[in-house]
Protein backbone atom coordinates (compact mmCIF):
# COMPACT_ATOMS: atom_id res chain seq x y z
CA UNK A 1 0.00 0.00 0.00
CA UNK A 2 1.35 3.56 -0.86
CA UNK A 3 1.69 5.58 2.22
CA UNK A 4 1.89 8.91 2.14
CA UNK A 5 5.70 10.42 3.20
CA UNK A 6 6.11 11.78 6.18
CA UNK A 7 7.46 15.25 5.14
CA UNK A 8 4.69 15.34 2.79
CA UNK A 9 2.22 14.96 5.46
CA UNK A 10 4.10 17.94 7.66
CA UNK A 11 4.63 20.50 4.70
CA UNK A 12 1.25 19.75 3.98
CA UNK A 13 -1.05 20.84 7.42
CA UNK A 14 1.48 23.33 8.17
CA UNK A 15 0.66 24.97 4.93
CA UNK A 16 -2.99 24.43 5.77
CA UNK A 17 -2.45 26.13 9.02
CA UNK A 18 -0.71 29.28 7.28
CA UNK A 19 -3.60 29.15 4.66
CA UNK A 20 -6.37 29.51 7.44
CA UNK A 21 -4.52 32.06 9.31
CA UNK A 22 -4.81 34.28 5.91
CA UNK A 23 -8.58 34.35 7.20
CA UNK A 24 -9.55 33.91 3.46
CA UNK A 25 -11.68 30.52 4.16
CA UNK A 26 -14.01 32.41 6.49
CA UNK A 27 -15.91 34.58 3.85
CA UNK A 28 -19.15 33.19 2.98
CA UNK A 29 -18.57 33.99 -0.78
CA UNK A 30 -15.75 31.99 -0.99
CA UNK A 31 -17.02 29.13 0.87
CA UNK A 32 -20.00 29.49 -1.88
CA UNK A 33 -17.53 29.39 -4.22
CA UNK A 34 -15.65 26.40 -3.26
CA UNK A 35 -19.10 24.41 -3.06
CA UNK A 36 -20.11 25.46 -6.28
CA UNK A 37 -16.63 23.90 -7.70
CA UNK A 38 -17.10 20.55 -5.92
CA UNK A 39 -20.36 20.34 -6.89
CA UNK A 40 -19.63 21.30 -10.96
CA UNK A 41 -16.76 18.75 -10.40
CA UNK A 42 -18.87 16.01 -9.36
CA UNK A 43 -21.16 16.96 -11.92
CA UNK A 44 -18.59 16.57 -14.42
CA UNK A 45 -17.02 13.58 -13.01
CA UNK A 46 -20.34 11.30 -12.47
CA UNK A 47 -19.57 8.46 -14.72
CA UNK A 48 -16.41 7.98 -13.85
CA UNK A 49 -17.31 7.94 -10.48
CA UNK A 50 -19.57 5.06 -11.48
CA UNK A 51 -16.89 3.46 -12.95
CA UNK A 52 -14.48 3.98 -10.38
CA UNK A 53 -17.22 2.26 -7.54
CA UNK A 54 -18.07 -0.53 -10.05
CA UNK A 55 -14.10 -1.32 -10.29
CA UNK A 56 -13.54 -0.90 -6.08
CA UNK A 57 -16.92 -2.56 -5.73
CA UNK A 58 -18.75 -4.25 -7.96
CA UNK A 59 -21.23 -1.16 -7.05
CA UNK A 60 -23.70 -0.79 -10.21
CA UNK A 61 -24.22 2.67 -11.71
CA UNK A 62 -27.58 3.06 -9.88
CA UNK A 63 -26.70 2.17 -6.83
CA UNK A 64 -24.00 4.28 -6.96
CA UNK A 65 -25.95 7.33 -8.26
CA UNK A 66 -28.76 6.43 -5.32
CA UNK A 67 -26.26 5.70 -2.56
CA UNK A 68 -23.53 8.13 -2.84
CA UNK A 69 -23.58 10.41 -6.11
CA UNK A 70 -27.07 11.67 -5.33
CA UNK A 71 -26.76 11.95 -1.64
CA UNK A 72 -23.45 14.29 -1.43
CA UNK A 73 -25.31 16.28 -4.88
CA UNK A 74 -28.45 16.94 -2.70
CA UNK A 75 -26.07 17.85 0.38
CA UNK A 76 -24.50 20.04 -1.52
CA UNK A 77 -27.25 21.71 -2.97
CA UNK A 78 -28.78 23.01 0.39
CA UNK A 79 -25.83 23.91 1.94
CA UNK A 80 -25.45 26.25 -1.22
CA UNK A 81 -28.77 27.97 -0.40
CA UNK A 82 -28.51 27.93 3.25
CA UNK A 83 -25.32 28.60 4.00
CA UNK A 84 -25.55 32.42 4.32
CA UNK A 85 -27.87 32.22 6.74
CA UNK A 86 -26.65 29.55 8.70
CA UNK A 87 -23.18 31.59 9.13
CA UNK A 88 -24.64 34.76 10.05
CA UNK A 89 -23.87 36.29 13.46
CA UNK A 90 -27.22 35.65 15.08
CA UNK A 91 -28.71 38.09 18.19
CA UNK A 92 -29.64 35.98 21.77
CA UNK A 93 -31.67 37.25 24.10
CA UNK A 94 -30.12 38.80 27.41
CA UNK A 95 -31.80 38.45 30.67
CA UNK A 96 -32.78 41.71 32.31
CA UNK A 97 -29.91 41.27 34.95
CA UNK A 98 -27.42 41.90 32.50
CA UNK A 99 -29.00 44.76 30.09
CA UNK A 100 -28.44 47.18 28.82
CA UNK A 101 -25.72 44.38 27.50
CA UNK A 102 -26.48 42.96 24.31
CA UNK A 103 -25.76 38.77 23.19
CA UNK A 104 -24.92 37.48 20.33
CA UNK A 105 -23.12 34.33 18.73
CA UNK A 106 -20.42 34.35 15.63
CA UNK A 107 -20.27 31.07 13.84
CA UNK A 108 -16.58 30.75 13.68
CA UNK A 109 -14.43 28.12 11.56
CA UNK A 110 -12.79 26.10 13.51
CA UNK A 111 -9.38 25.85 11.47
CA UNK A 112 -7.65 23.08 10.15
CA UNK A 113 -9.76 19.86 9.48
CA UNK A 114 -8.90 15.52 9.11
CA UNK A 115 -11.50 14.23 7.10
CA UNK A 116 -10.67 10.03 7.61
CA UNK A 117 -13.17 8.26 5.62
CA UNK A 118 -13.85 4.28 5.45
CA UNK A 119 -13.80 2.23 2.23
CA UNK A 120 -17.78 1.35 1.63
CA UNK A 121 -19.71 4.22 0.59
CA UNK A 122 -16.11 5.86 -0.05
CA UNK A 123 -17.34 8.45 -2.15
CA UNK A 124 -19.92 9.71 -0.18
CA UNK A 125 -18.66 9.91 3.35
CA UNK A 126 -15.26 11.40 2.15
CA UNK A 127 -17.51 14.45 -0.02
CA UNK A 128 -20.17 14.70 2.37
CA UNK A 129 -17.32 15.31 5.34
CA UNK A 130 -15.87 17.75 2.88
CA UNK A 131 -19.15 20.14 2.36
CA UNK A 132 -19.29 20.41 6.04
CA UNK A 133 -15.71 21.52 6.62
CA UNK A 134 -16.12 24.04 3.31
CA UNK A 135 -19.49 25.49 4.95
CA UNK A 136 -17.97 25.52 8.38
CA UNK A 137 -14.62 27.70 6.85
CA UNK A 138 -12.22 25.08 7.30
CA UNK A 139 -9.08 24.05 6.06
CA UNK A 140 -9.03 20.33 4.83
CA UNK A 141 -6.92 17.20 4.55
CA UNK A 142 -8.90 13.61 3.21
CA UNK A 143 -7.83 10.74 3.73
CA UNK A 144 -10.12 7.77 1.97
CA UNK A 145 -9.21 4.73 2.54
CA UNK A 146 -7.12 2.49 0.87
CA UNK A 147 -9.61 -0.34 0.18
CA UNK A 148 -11.34 1.06 -2.09
CA UNK A 149 -7.93 2.95 -4.36
CA UNK A 150 -9.27 3.42 -7.62
CA UNK A 151 -12.25 6.15 -6.57
CA UNK A 152 -9.76 7.52 -3.91
CA UNK A 153 -7.39 8.45 -7.06
CA UNK A 154 -10.10 9.52 -8.63
CA UNK A 155 -11.08 11.89 -6.08
CA UNK A 156 -7.48 13.30 -5.28
CA UNK A 157 -7.22 14.17 -8.95
CA UNK A 158 -10.82 16.02 -8.68
CA UNK A 159 -9.08 18.06 -5.52
CA UNK A 160 -5.94 18.74 -7.28
CA UNK A 161 -7.74 20.02 -10.49
CA UNK A 162 -10.06 22.22 -7.86
CA UNK A 163 -8.37 23.54 -4.95
CA UNK A 164 -4.58 24.96 -3.78
CA UNK A 165 -3.03 21.53 -1.67
CA UNK A 166 -3.03 24.71 1.20
CA UNK A 167 -6.64 24.71 0.93
CA UNK A 168 -7.87 21.16 0.06
CA UNK A 169 -5.58 18.13 0.16
CA UNK A 170 -6.12 14.86 -0.29
CA UNK A 171 -3.50 12.02 1.05
CA UNK A 172 -3.49 8.93 0.03
CA UNK A 173 -2.33 5.68 2.50
CA UNK A 174 -3.60 3.26 5.77
CA UNK A 175 -2.44 3.03 9.24
CA UNK A 176 0.95 4.71 8.40
CA UNK A 177 -0.58 7.80 7.32
CA UNK A 178 -2.97 8.25 9.72
CA UNK A 179 -0.36 7.22 12.57
CA UNK A 180 1.84 10.63 11.43
CA UNK A 181 -1.67 12.78 10.41
CA UNK A 182 -3.11 12.21 14.05
CA UNK A 183 -0.43 13.47 15.61
CA UNK A 184 -0.49 16.76 14.70
CA UNK A 185 -2.30 19.23 16.46
CA UNK A 186 -5.83 19.45 14.13
CA UNK A 187 -8.62 21.86 14.90
CA UNK A 188 -10.65 19.62 13.87
CA UNK A 189 -11.25 15.36 13.28
CA UNK A 190 -13.94 13.85 11.54
CA UNK A 191 -13.25 10.18 11.53
CA UNK A 192 -16.07 7.72 10.03
CA UNK A 193 -14.93 4.21 10.00
CA UNK A 194 -15.13 1.00 13.15
CA UNK A 195 -15.48 1.95 16.51
CA UNK A 196 -12.22 -0.48 17.05
CA UNK A 197 -10.28 2.52 15.16
CA UNK A 198 -12.34 5.38 16.31
CA UNK A 199 -10.86 4.82 20.00
CA UNK A 200 -7.03 5.16 18.50
CA UNK A 201 -8.54 8.20 16.63
CA UNK A 202 -10.15 9.66 19.77
CA UNK A 203 -6.88 8.81 22.45
CA UNK A 204 -4.92 10.79 19.29
CA UNK A 205 -6.73 13.53 19.22
CA UNK A 206 -7.02 13.59 23.44
CA UNK A 207 -3.16 14.39 23.11
CA UNK A 208 -3.90 17.93 21.72
CA UNK A 209 -7.84 18.23 23.53
CA UNK A 210 -8.85 18.07 19.73
CA UNK A 211 -12.70 17.97 18.94
CA UNK A 212 -13.62 14.75 17.16
CA UNK A 213 -16.91 13.87 15.26
CA UNK A 214 -16.68 10.15 15.49
CA UNK A 215 -18.87 8.01 13.01
CA UNK A 216 -18.58 4.46 13.93
CA UNK A 217 -20.39 0.89 13.41
CA UNK A 218 -22.44 -1.61 15.44
CA UNK A 219 -25.00 -4.23 15.56
CA UNK A 220 -28.09 -2.23 14.34
CA UNK A 221 -31.13 -4.36 15.51
CA UNK A 222 -34.26 -4.76 13.15
CA UNK A 223 -37.74 -5.82 15.12
CA UNK A 224 -40.69 -7.47 13.32
CA UNK A 225 -43.61 -7.33 15.12
CA UNK A 226 -46.63 -9.68 15.03
CA UNK A 227 -48.92 -7.09 13.71
CA UNK A 228 -46.52 -5.87 11.22
CA UNK A 229 -47.19 -5.45 7.17
CA UNK A 230 -45.13 -8.53 6.36
CA UNK A 231 -45.05 -7.93 2.63
CA UNK A 232 -43.69 -4.48 3.07
CA UNK A 233 -41.40 -5.46 6.14
CA UNK A 234 -40.06 -8.10 4.18
CA UNK A 235 -39.06 -6.25 0.96
CA UNK A 236 -37.47 -3.24 2.93
CA UNK A 237 -35.36 -5.40 5.12
CA UNK A 238 -34.13 -7.36 1.91
CA UNK A 239 -33.71 -3.61 0.35
CA UNK A 240 -32.11 -2.65 3.68
CA UNK A 241 -29.92 -5.32 4.37
CA UNK A 242 -28.23 -6.10 1.19
CA UNK A 243 -27.60 -2.55 -0.50
CA UNK A 244 -24.00 -2.88 -0.94
CA UNK A 245 -24.17 -6.44 -0.30
CA UNK A 246 -24.62 -5.45 3.44
CA UNK A 247 -21.66 -3.59 3.72
CA UNK A 248 -23.93 -0.43 5.33
CA UNK A 249 -23.11 1.22 8.82
CA UNK A 250 -26.97 1.41 9.11
CA UNK A 251 -27.69 -1.91 7.61
CA UNK A 252 -29.89 -3.82 9.22
CA UNK A 253 -27.65 -6.59 11.37
CA UNK A 254 -29.61 -8.71 12.49
CA UNK A 255 -33.57 -9.69 13.02
CA UNK A 256 -35.33 -10.08 15.94
CA UNK A 257 -38.99 -11.89 14.99
CA UNK A 258 -42.24 -12.34 16.80
CA UNK A 259 -42.27 -15.94 17.00
CA UNK A 260 -45.68 -16.17 15.58
CA UNK A 261 -44.40 -14.46 11.84
CA UNK A 262 -41.16 -15.57 11.86
CA UNK A 263 -41.53 -18.54 9.60
CA UNK A 264 -43.77 -16.44 7.11
CA UNK A 265 -41.59 -13.38 7.46
CA UNK A 266 -38.38 -15.63 6.15
CA UNK A 267 -39.86 -17.18 3.50
CA UNK A 268 -41.23 -13.55 2.36
CA UNK A 269 -37.66 -12.40 2.77
CA UNK A 270 -36.01 -15.17 0.86
CA UNK A 271 -38.84 -14.41 -2.34
CA UNK A 272 -38.18 -10.41 -2.20
CA UNK A 273 -34.60 -11.26 -2.62
CA UNK A 274 -35.11 -13.66 -5.45
CA UNK A 275 -37.15 -10.60 -7.17
CA UNK A 276 -34.64 -7.81 -6.59
CA UNK A 277 -31.31 -10.09 -7.77
CA UNK A 278 -32.76 -13.30 -9.47
CA UNK A 279 -32.20 -17.05 -8.79
CA UNK A 280 -28.22 -17.05 -9.05
CA UNK A 281 -27.74 -13.07 -7.26
CA UNK A 282 -23.68 -13.63 -8.27
CA UNK A 283 -24.92 -13.00 -11.64
CA UNK A 284 -26.82 -10.00 -10.96
CA UNK A 285 -25.21 -6.81 -11.86
CA UNK A 286 -26.67 -5.17 -8.96
CA UNK A 287 -25.37 -7.23 -6.53
CA UNK A 288 -21.85 -6.20 -5.53
CA UNK A 289 -18.60 -7.85 -3.54
CA UNK A 290 -17.33 -8.18 -0.38
CA UNK A 291 -14.19 -5.63 -0.23
CA UNK A 292 -11.34 -8.25 -0.08
CA UNK A 293 -10.07 -11.75 1.18
CA UNK A 294 -9.51 -10.82 4.89
CA UNK A 295 -13.42 -9.41 4.87
CA UNK A 296 -14.51 -12.60 2.79
CA UNK A 297 -13.05 -14.87 4.92
CA UNK A 298 -14.14 -13.31 8.41
CA UNK A 299 -18.28 -13.52 6.93
CA UNK A 300 -17.34 -17.30 5.77
CA UNK A 301 -16.29 -18.00 9.16
CA UNK A 302 -20.09 -16.28 10.39
CA UNK A 303 -22.09 -19.16 8.29
CA UNK A 304 -20.92 -22.56 10.60
CA UNK A 305 -23.77 -22.24 12.97
CA UNK A 306 -27.42 -21.81 13.52
CA UNK A 307 -29.66 -23.30 10.44
CA UNK A 308 -28.96 -21.57 6.88
CA UNK A 309 -32.95 -20.72 5.87
CA UNK A 310 -31.62 -19.44 2.56
CA UNK A 311 -28.82 -18.59 0.59
CA UNK A 312 -25.57 -19.55 2.71
CA UNK A 313 -22.85 -20.17 -0.77
CA UNK A 314 -19.85 -18.37 -1.50
CA UNK A 315 -17.49 -18.33 -4.23
CA UNK A 316 -14.06 -16.54 -2.60
CA UNK A 317 -11.97 -15.88 -5.69
CA UNK A 318 -14.96 -13.98 -7.12
CA UNK A 319 -15.68 -12.28 -3.17
CA UNK A 320 -19.22 -13.24 -3.70
CA UNK A 321 -21.35 -14.56 -0.53
CA UNK A 322 -25.20 -15.25 -1.52
CA UNK A 323 -27.55 -13.03 0.55
CA UNK A 324 -27.87 -15.45 3.43
CA UNK A 325 -30.66 -15.63 6.43
CA UNK A 326 -29.68 -18.17 9.49
CA UNK A 327 -32.44 -19.22 11.80
CA UNK A 328 -32.04 -20.65 14.87
CA UNK A 329 -29.42 -18.36 16.02
CA UNK A 330 -28.17 -17.89 19.88
CA UNK A 331 -26.92 -15.07 21.77
CA UNK A 332 -23.17 -16.75 21.98
CA UNK A 333 -22.85 -16.99 18.11
CA UNK A 334 -20.26 -15.41 16.24
CA UNK A 335 -22.22 -13.49 14.38
CA UNK A 336 -23.97 -12.27 16.97
CA UNK A 337 -20.76 -10.94 18.47
CA UNK A 338 -19.29 -8.22 16.14
CA UNK A 339 -20.74 -5.99 13.40
CA UNK A 340 -21.59 -8.05 10.47
CA UNK A 341 -20.81 -5.85 7.61
CA UNK A 342 -22.32 -8.39 4.94
CA UNK A 343 -25.23 -10.32 3.57
CA UNK A 344 -25.42 -12.31 6.35
CA UNK A 345 -29.01 -11.72 8.09
CA UNK A 346 -29.06 -13.72 11.76
CA UNK A 347 -32.40 -14.61 13.01
CA UNK A 348 -33.58 -14.09 16.54
CA UNK A 349 -37.48 -14.50 17.84
CA UNK A 350 -39.44 -13.44 20.74
CA UNK A 351 -42.67 -14.15 22.36
CA UNK A 352 -43.10 -10.74 24.51
CA UNK A 353 -41.17 -7.62 23.04
CA UNK A 354 -39.56 -6.94 26.30
CA UNK A 355 -36.96 -9.98 25.45
CA UNK A 356 -36.10 -7.64 22.63
CA UNK A 357 -35.39 -4.64 24.37
CA UNK A 358 -33.82 -6.40 27.03
CA UNK A 359 -31.29 -8.38 24.81
CA UNK A 360 -30.75 -4.82 22.78
CA UNK A 361 -30.23 -2.54 26.33
CA UNK A 362 -27.74 -5.37 27.25
CA UNK A 363 -25.87 -4.11 24.25
CA UNK A 364 -23.67 -1.77 23.12
CA UNK A 365 -26.14 0.95 21.39
CA UNK A 366 -26.53 0.86 18.03
CA UNK A 367 -25.91 3.42 15.28
CA UNK A 368 -29.47 2.29 13.91
CA UNK A 369 -32.81 1.09 15.28
CA UNK A 370 -35.37 -0.71 12.59
CA UNK A 371 -39.09 -1.53 14.00
CA UNK A 372 -41.58 -2.72 11.99
CA UNK A 373 -45.29 -2.45 13.46
CA UNK A 374 -48.30 -0.53 14.57
CA UNK A 375 -47.26 2.99 15.40
CA UNK A 376 -48.41 3.22 19.02
CA UNK A 377 -45.91 0.31 19.68
CA UNK A 378 -43.08 1.55 17.75
CA UNK A 379 -43.82 4.59 20.27
CA UNK A 380 -43.04 2.67 23.45
CA UNK A 381 -40.15 0.72 22.10
CA UNK A 382 -38.24 3.70 20.94
CA UNK A 383 -38.80 5.10 24.50
CA UNK A 384 -36.97 1.93 26.13
CA UNK A 385 -34.22 1.35 23.58
CA UNK A 386 -31.27 4.09 22.48
CA UNK A 387 -29.80 4.53 18.82
CA UNK A 388 -27.71 6.94 16.84
CA UNK A 389 -30.90 7.00 14.52
CA UNK A 390 -33.79 4.78 12.88
CA UNK A 391 -37.00 3.98 10.87
CA UNK A 392 -40.36 2.89 11.87
CA UNK A 393 -41.72 0.23 9.12
CA UNK A 394 -38.44 0.96 7.11
CA UNK A 395 -35.13 0.70 6.54
CA UNK A 396 -31.91 2.96 5.85
CA UNK A 397 -34.05 5.57 4.77
CA UNK A 398 -32.55 8.36 8.11
CA UNK A 399 -29.43 8.84 6.16
CA UNK A 400 -31.35 10.26 3.07
CA UNK A 401 -32.87 13.01 4.72
CA UNK A 402 -30.43 15.91 5.33
CA UNK A 403 -33.08 17.37 7.57
CA UNK A 404 -31.81 14.94 10.12
CA UNK A 405 -28.63 14.64 12.52
CA UNK A 406 -27.02 11.70 11.46
CA UNK A 407 -24.66 10.43 13.64
CA UNK A 408 -24.24 7.35 16.73
CA UNK A 409 -24.72 7.01 20.58
CA UNK A 410 -21.78 5.95 22.66
CA UNK A 411 -20.30 2.94 20.92
CA UNK A 412 -21.55 3.50 17.38
CA UNK A 413 -19.99 7.36 17.46
CA UNK A 414 -20.25 10.67 18.88
CA UNK A 415 -21.48 13.98 17.50
CA UNK A 416 -24.05 14.47 14.17
CA UNK A 417 -23.81 15.62 11.40
CA UNK A 418 -25.94 16.37 7.55
CA UNK A 419 -27.25 19.69 6.12
CA UNK A 420 -27.27 22.37 9.30
CA UNK A 421 -25.53 19.86 11.66
CA UNK A 422 -22.23 19.64 9.34
CA UNK A 423 -22.06 22.78 9.16
CA UNK A 424 -22.26 23.61 13.24
CA UNK A 425 -19.99 20.42 13.44
CA UNK A 426 -16.69 22.66 11.38
CA UNK A 427 -17.38 25.61 13.49
CA UNK A 428 -17.20 27.21 16.92
CA UNK A 429 -20.31 28.73 18.39
CA UNK A 430 -18.56 31.96 19.67
CA UNK A 431 -20.92 33.04 22.28
CA UNK A 432 -20.18 36.98 23.15
CA UNK A 433 -21.66 39.63 25.28
CA UNK A 434 -21.13 43.45 24.09
CA UNK A 435 -21.91 45.63 26.77
CA UNK A 436 -22.35 49.73 26.11
CA UNK A 437 -20.00 52.08 27.75
CA UNK A 438 -22.57 55.07 28.69
CA UNK A 439 -23.23 53.75 32.29
CA UNK A 440 -21.81 51.17 34.41
CA UNK A 441 -24.05 50.18 36.48
CA UNK A 442 -22.31 49.52 39.43
CA UNK A 443 -24.11 46.21 41.20
CA UNK A 444 -21.32 43.39 39.83
CA UNK A 445 -18.52 45.61 41.52
CA UNK A 446 -16.97 44.87 45.02
CA UNK A 447 -17.54 44.92 47.87
CA UNK A 448 -21.54 44.23 46.54
CA UNK A 449 -23.19 47.31 48.17
CA UNK A 450 -26.55 46.85 46.67
CA UNK A 451 -26.29 42.94 47.37
CA UNK A 452 -29.49 42.73 48.63
CA UNK A 453 -31.52 43.99 46.44
CA UNK A 454 -29.39 42.56 43.16
CA UNK A 455 -30.02 39.20 44.83
CA UNK A 456 -33.67 39.43 43.94
CA UNK A 457 -33.38 39.37 40.24
CA UNK A 458 -30.50 37.30 39.19
P1 LIG B 1 -11.77 1.09 9.61
O1 LIG B 1 -12.01 1.62 10.97
O2 LIG B 1 -10.96 -0.15 9.49
O3 LIG B 1 -11.03 2.19 8.71
C1 LIG B 1 -11.47 3.53 8.62
C2 LIG B 1 -10.29 4.40 8.26
O4 LIG B 1 -9.29 4.29 9.29
C3 LIG B 1 -9.60 4.05 6.95
O5 LIG B 1 -9.28 5.26 6.27
C4 LIG B 1 -8.35 3.29 7.39
O6 LIG B 1 -7.28 3.47 6.48
C5 LIG B 1 -8.03 3.91 8.74
N1 LIG B 1 -7.36 2.98 9.69
C6 LIG B 1 -7.49 1.63 9.73
N2 LIG B 1 -6.76 1.12 10.77
C7 LIG B 1 -6.17 2.18 11.37
C8 LIG B 1 -5.30 2.31 12.52
N3 LIG B 1 -4.91 1.25 13.22
N4 LIG B 1 -4.89 3.56 12.86
C9 LIG B 1 -5.31 4.64 12.18
N5 LIG B 1 -6.11 4.57 11.10
C10 LIG B 1 -6.55 3.36 10.70
O7 LIG B 1 -13.20 0.93 8.94
P2 LIG B 1 -13.54 0.34 7.50
O8 LIG B 1 -13.29 -1.12 7.50
O9 LIG B 1 -12.92 1.18 6.43
O10 LIG B 1 -15.11 0.63 7.46
C11 LIG B 1 -16.02 -0.20 8.09
C12 LIG B 1 -16.48 0.37 9.41
O11 LIG B 1 -16.88 1.70 9.28
C13 LIG B 1 -17.70 -0.37 9.95
O12 LIG B 1 -17.57 -0.55 11.34
C14 LIG B 1 -18.84 0.59 9.66
O13 LIG B 1 -19.97 0.44 10.47
C15 LIG B 1 -18.18 1.89 9.85
N6 LIG B 1 -18.88 2.92 9.10
C16 LIG B 1 -19.57 3.88 9.78
C17 LIG B 1 -20.28 4.84 9.09
C18 LIG B 1 -21.07 5.91 9.78
O14 LIG B 1 -21.50 6.82 9.11
N7 LIG B 1 -21.27 5.84 11.08
C19 LIG B 1 -20.28 4.82 7.69
C20 LIG B 1 -19.57 3.83 7.05
C21 LIG B 1 -18.86 2.89 7.75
Amino acid sequence: MLETPENVILETFEAQKAYFATHKTKSVSFRLEQLKKLQKSIKKNQTKIEEALWKDLHKSPEEAYLAEISIVLNEIEYHILNLKHWAKTKRTSTPLHLRPSSSKVIYEPLGVALLIAPWNYPFQLMMNTLIGAISGGCCSILKPSPDAPIIAKLMEEMIVANFEPEYIRLLQGGKDTNTVLLQQKFDVIFFTGSSRVGKIVMKAAAEHLTPVILELGGKSPCIVDKNANLDVAARRIAWGKLINSGQTCIAPDYLFAHASIKDKLLAKISEEIEKMYGKNPQESKYYPRIVNERAHQRLQGMLRQGTIHSGGTFDEADLYISPTIIDDVKEEFDVMQEEIFGPILPVLSYENINEAIDYINKNEKPLAFYYFGKNSQAKEVLYKTSSGGGCVNDTLLHIANHHLPFGGVGNSGLGKYHGHNSFLAFTNQRAIVSTPTWIDLPFKYVPFRFYKWIKRIV
